[in-house]
């Protein structure tokens, strides 16, 4: 395993996430978690090397069997991660004295506030709850403060000036570093000195498997190599990422996240111009290739702003349904359920786009 320090303290560059541990019964929702299938995975992590172990309070029923599966070892073998969401519950001194209960110990290593966004960055700083977290630290209830971040870079920018903060948790990947933002979010963090804590490496498993192009590009280069672990040896090129948090589910999972962990070497430049290629490709094969020209808007009878659906189309293809909502924002006479079909706008489109098919499709998603 590798190891990588934050504030002077030897972490595992693999950190295990416990937010979707085993379910009893993985097809019923709200299933409880398997204890025993959960514990042998989280032994088997820390008898490989990983020392750090993420939780929260509004992970359910994550923080009690982690805390159960931990008082089999010695408290100094390990660093706990949870968080405080101000949104689920918004009394802090309630919700941390909760999670020492479920985690079965008089301290947590590294504390983080919870899931920043740009619509409660104000809530957080107004709420007395750093002022609180900061006195735990100093009665050495908490070891390490940090925040999670799903903001702006704006917003990041802004809340990484606010104090001295112990490290940050971002969600980096190659497809959000070369198509995202963050590539800017890293250098944010980098130029303040705060170590960095990864989610979502492989942008919740969407870059474990790609288009067949693009995988082809990847197994040419390194044929023993998962793609999925591409995504994490991009990650672990970036000298300020400090732990990686994967969540493990399987057996099989952790083996492969171990392998990758097993030694320093990172993507090389033919690697990094490799995984470029590929990630191109993958985005192309999600993708419709509008320009935005507009040469498809005049002759339509009931006047769609179809580039503005476009977007929202592509968005949707590439980040999932909630891109959707954003259909609500455009400004437009006409919506895809008005389209009559009349094909003008793919006689129209220099990309040859099958214009009336998307529209069809997005009125059903938009129903
Ligand atoms: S097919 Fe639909 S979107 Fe295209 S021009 Fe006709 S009505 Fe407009
Ligand atoms: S004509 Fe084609 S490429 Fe141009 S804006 Fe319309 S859909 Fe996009």
């Amino acid at each position: 395993m590798i190891y990588n320090e934050i504030q002077g303290v030897k972490v595992s560059a693999l950190g295990m996430g416990n937010m979707r541990l085993p379910a009893v019964d993985p097809n019923v929702k709200g299933s409880p978690i398997d204890y025993l299938k959960a514990h042998e995975i989280i032994d088997h992590a820390l008898a490989n090397g990983i020392n750090y172990f993420d939780t929260a309070y509004v992970y359910t029923g994550s923080e009690e069997c982690l805390g159960a599966c931990m008082t089999k070892h010695d408290r100094d073998s390990f660093y706990l991660a949870s968080k405080f969401h101000i949104g689920s519950n918004p009394d802090y001194e309630a919700v941390f004295a909760e999670s020492l209960r479920r985690l079965q110990t008089n301290r947590i290593d590294f504390y983080l506030l919870h899931c920043l966004l740009d619509n409660n960055i104000d809530t957080y700083l107004e709420s007395g709850a750093i002022p609180y977290f900061e006195k735990k630290k100093e009665e050495g209830a908490i070891s390490y403060l940090g925040f999670s971040s799903h903001a702006s870079v704006d917003v990041l920018r802004r809340y990484a000036d606010y104090r001295k903060w112990d490290f940050a948790q971002i969600q980096l990947n190659y497809y959000d570093w070369w198509y995202g933002t963050a590539k800017e979010e890293y250098e944010i963090l980098t130029e303040r000195n705060i170590p960095i804590v990864v989610m979502e490496p492989v942008r919740g498993g969407r870059l474990a498997s790609l288009n067949p192009e693009a995988e082809a590009v990847l197994k040419a280069a390194h044929p023993d190599w998962s793609i999925s672990s591409w995504a994490l040896r991009f990650v672990k090129s970036l000298p300020n990422v400090k732990v990686i948090l994967s969540g493990m589910s399987h057996m099989d999972q952790i083996k492969d996240n171990l392998n990758t962990f097993s030694v320093e070497e990172g993507l090389s430049d033919a690697d990094m111009a490799t995984l470029k290629e590929a990630c191109d490709l993958f985005r192309k094969s999600m993708q419709v290739p509008c320009t935005g020209c507009r040469y498809c808007t005049e002759g339509c009878p009931v006047q769609i702003n179809i580039p503005e659906y476009m977007k929202v189309y592509n968005d949707y293809k590439v980040n999932g349904k909630d891109e959707l909502k954003k259909a609500a924002d455009i400004d437009t006479e006409g919506t895809p359920a008005d389209c009559v079909g009349c094909g003008a706008c793919e006689a129209a489109c220099p990309q040859s786009i099958k214009i009336p098919e998307i529209m069809a499709e997005l009125a059903e998603l938009l129903k």
